[in-house]
């Protein structure tokens, strides 16, 4: 077919005929100047066909408004189309042909019908054109438009270059327009919208619209193919990374862990006899550390982690000496008297030869310092052959020191009862809780809680200890716990434990003690020769008398020593030349060792005076001989107590004072001299902590004694709470009262006549040389204090 045809020629060569038959068309429009298939199956459309082959082989394309109508009405047709030339015909099997169209002209529909079974229509064709060689204002936009034309099809690649050339061949502008339109990928509406604009350059400037966002579209369509290249090659490029350390991995577990430290840090944990899920975390944690950096922070603490689990004992035993006849020679070897004590350990040793092990049974020593608490719990460990670890209590407050910190603190630790078993080594030591009775709580936790969960028998199985973050067992391990005082420890943890009390000692006791344990021991400790140095047993006495004031031995231990560090002075000073005579400590040479007496024996002058009283204190140190003074002088009516009392004990003076003005008249006290004179309690001995109700009773008879002008015999003392009735009610701390009332060479003790009954658990030795007097009331108690 020949495109180079003007309107004339065309006319001319080809008398177009005035009504055509008309094809519909669904999805495409064939351009003038363009050659396009068209597939043709539905009945009108064959007509149509049919009819065209029959004549003038034309027919009128014409678009279908909405390509989802399959038998479009007359108004389902656009009013512009193209009148096309059949140029071949070709049967498809299923009724359906193929038709190779040429466009000739857009056309305007001016009437159209469908009365013979197919549409036909009236139409106006619409030749512009255009120039050959377009100039000026189009001439630009034409060629702008095959530059345009060019780089897109440059950058489609499904497009031949070629075409390029095709392009530039045009005669008509507007074949070159239609020539481009066809290779662009436009919808229905866009090539309508072509055939539609009526003038030629209105048409270039749509198409160069419509290649512009054809060329971006590309653009953005190859970024994107691009990008998801790079994704690929990157995913595949990390695959491959992934699978090189994998095989690198692989090489260095052949070897298991390359690292010699971690290579034993694996055998340490093989040969620890760890519970099986211990072993699964240390070797997790294990595998880990083998991924971490050396450099980094998180390889210290996973490291140190791992030392702790494997350090732990986890199955190591001692074997336990449980033959009870040498566990006692040890015992009394170690320690002077304690019989309760002993007899009480040697009763657990034999229930230990009978059952594996003894559940909830925790011994609690009770006593003032210095009475061998700790010292007989050590003995214990020494003569079971189990390792032995001390845990000082005293003061903590905070759970964490119980149970340790969690991992993720910076520089945290297990607690003190793991650290105390890594130090034993085995699974079985003996631990001292000492000062159980000072443990506090505040606002970072109670620890009692966690002492409760190690002491109790039912949970210590499974310990746990933040650290560890492992169960640990504690159910092998033997408790032994020391307290000053039991009524200071917690309810709950008193509950568990069986309490052995430890009163303290009496003179001789101290003695023997120094001679048989204190002074070997420090002779020893000292470099020192059994003949080398006498202690003279009066030298003894008087160190304890004189230089000391408690109920245990521990400063007497002190004095001790400081006489043997000035004796191994002499000696060395003495050098070679020194005589083979042994030092000898007499009561004499004790000022020179020891200086000037600290104590001195109050109770020296053994004077009967007024007003002067020996009350009996029990404080956490031991017992003590509280001396209360009441002084008279004219002035107003007033109270005053000195000698820094506790709130309980001013109110207990005070109940005193209420109960002697309310029986004045009985004591014949004239009733107005309480309004004309103060009176004043003092009480001296700064080093005693002065509280509770007890001396109750000895300020009333101090008070009395001053009030009636009686004097107070000198070798009596006593202790009693009393009530506003003048009624005396039980103390506590009985069994330490008359320890001190022993030390201070009382003859007479007057105490509640409710606590005659504990006198009998008190052994003879406290008692001997006492005489122990039960009163009910303050009037009982006159005869016996006053003269
Ligand atoms: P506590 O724990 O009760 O405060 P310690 O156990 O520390 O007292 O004892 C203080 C010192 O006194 C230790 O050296 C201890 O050996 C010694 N000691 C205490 N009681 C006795 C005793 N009955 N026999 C031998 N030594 C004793």
């Amino acid at each position: 077919m020949d495109y180079n045809l003007d309107q004339t020629e065309l006319e001319q060569s080809n008398p177009i005929p005035e009504i055509l038959p008309v094809i519909p068309m669904r999805d495409t429009i064939v351009f003038p100047f363009t050659m396009y298939p068209v597939l043709i199956g539905r009945e009108t459309s064959l007509k149509a066909v049919n009819e065209a082959m029959g004549s003038h082989k034309m027919v009128l394309l014409l678009g279908q408004k909405d390509a989802l109508i399959e038998e479009p009405g007359l108004e389902d047709l656009q009013k512009i189309g193209v009148l096309g030339q059949i140029a071949q015909m070709m049967p498809l099997p299923n009724n359906m042909i193929k038709v190779l169209i040429s466009g000739v002209t857009s056309v305007k529909i001016e009437e159209i019908n469908s009365e013979k079974g197919y549409t036909e229509a009236k139409f106006t064709p619409m030749y512009d054109y255009g120039p050959k060689k377009p100039t000026g204002k189009l001439g630009a936009l034409v060629r702008k438009t095959r530059q345009m034309f060019e780089r897109y099809v440059l950058m489609n690649q499904e497009l031949p270059e070629e075409l390029l050339a095709g392009n530039e061949n045009q005669m008509f502008v507007v074949q070159g327009l239609y020539f481009m339109a066809a290779y662009l990928e436009l919808d229905m509406d866009e090539k309508q919208k072509m055939i539609e604009l009526k003038s030629i350059e209105a048409k270039y400037k749509y198409l160069l619209t419509l290649i512009t966002r054809e060329i971006e579209l590309q653009t953005v369509s190859t970024e994107i193919s691009e990008r998801v290249q790079d994704e690929i090659q990157e995913t595949q490029r990390k695959f491959f990374i992934q699978e090189q350390i994998r095989a690198l991995q692989d090489e260095l577990d052949e070897g298991e862990y390359g690292d010699p430290e971690l290579q034993k840090l694996k055998s340490l944990i093989e040969a620890a006899g760890m519970p099986e899920e211990v072993k699964v975390k240390a070797t997790e944690e294990l595998d880990r550390l083998r991924k971490t950096p050396s450099m980094s922070p998180e390889y210290g603490v996973s490291r140190n982690y791992l030392d702790w689990l494997v350090s732990v004992p986890w199955s190591t035993t001692s074997q336990d000496n449980l033959e009870i006849s040498r566990v006692h020679a040890q015992l009394d070897k170690d320690h002077f008297g304690l019989e309760k004590a002993k007899d009480r350990i040697l009763e657990h040793i034999a229930v230990l030869n009978l059952v594996d092990h003894l559940k909830g049974q925790i011994l609690c020593f009770v006593g003032p310092p210095g009475v061998g608490k700790t010292s007989i719990a050590k003995s214990i460990a020494n003569s079971l052959g189990r390792k032995m670890i001390r845990i000082s209590l005293g003061g903590v407050s905070d759970e964490s020191e119980i149970r340790g910190h969690r991992r993720t603190y910076i520089g945290s630790m297990p607690g003190r009862i793991i650290q105390g078993m890594k130090k034993a080594g085995t699974v079985n030591p003996v631990i001292i809780l000492d000062e159980i009775d000072k443990v506090g709580h505040d606002f970072r936790g109670d620890p009692s809680s966690a002492i409760l969960e190690v002491l109790d028998p039912e949970q210590n199985n499974t310990f746990s200890d933040h650290y560890l973050d492992v169960d640990y067992d504690l159910s092998k391990v033997m408790f032994i716990a020391t307290a000053n005082v039991a009524s200071n420890i917690q309810p709950a943890l008193l509950d568990r434990m069986e309490v052995i009390n430890l009163p303290g000692y009496l003179e001789h006791d101290k003695v023997e003690i120094a001679r048989k344990h204190l002074i070997p021991k420090l002779l020893k400790s000292h470099g020192l020769k059994k003949k080398d140095v006498k202690f003279e047993k009066a030298a003894v006495f008087h160190i304890i008398r004189n230089y000391t004031s408690e109920a245990g031995v521990r400063v007497l231990e002190q004095q001790l020593a400081a006489v043997c560090r000035k004796i191994a002075r002499k000696l060395v000073e003495a050098g070679k030349d020194a005589t083979k005579e042994p030092f000898v400590v007499t009561v004499a040479k004790v000022p020179e060792l020891l200086g000037v007496e600290k104590y001195r024996d109050r109770l020296l002058d053994k004077m009967d005076k007024i007003g002067s009283v020996n009350g009996l204190a029990w404080t956490s140190t031991g017992g003590a001989i509280l001396q209360i003074d009441v002084a008279v002088v004219q002035g107003k009516s007033n109270f005053k107590l000195t000698g820094q009392l506790g709130d309980v004990m001013k109110e207990s003076a005070q109940a005193a004072l209420t109960y002697i003005r309310a029986k004045a008249d009985v004591y014949e006290i004239d009733p107005v001299f309480f309004e004309k004179h103060e009176i004043h309690i003092h009480i001296p001995e700064g080093a005693i902590p002065k509280d509770g109700p007890s001396a109750g009773m000895a300020m009333a008879l101090a008070m009395l004694s001053q009030l009636t002008h009686r004097k107070v015999h000198h070798n009596v003392a006593m202790t009693g709470e009393i009530t506003l009735r003048g009624e005396v009610l039980a103390i506590g701390g009985l069994n330490e009262k008359l320890l001190a009332a022993q030390r201070n060479k009382i003859k007479k003790v007057l105490i509640p006549a409710d606590n005659e009954p504990d006198l009998a658990e008190i052994p003879d030795k406290i008692k001997h040389g006492l005489q122990i007097i039960g009163v009910k009331t303050v009037d009982e108690a006159i005869g016996h204090v006053l003269i």
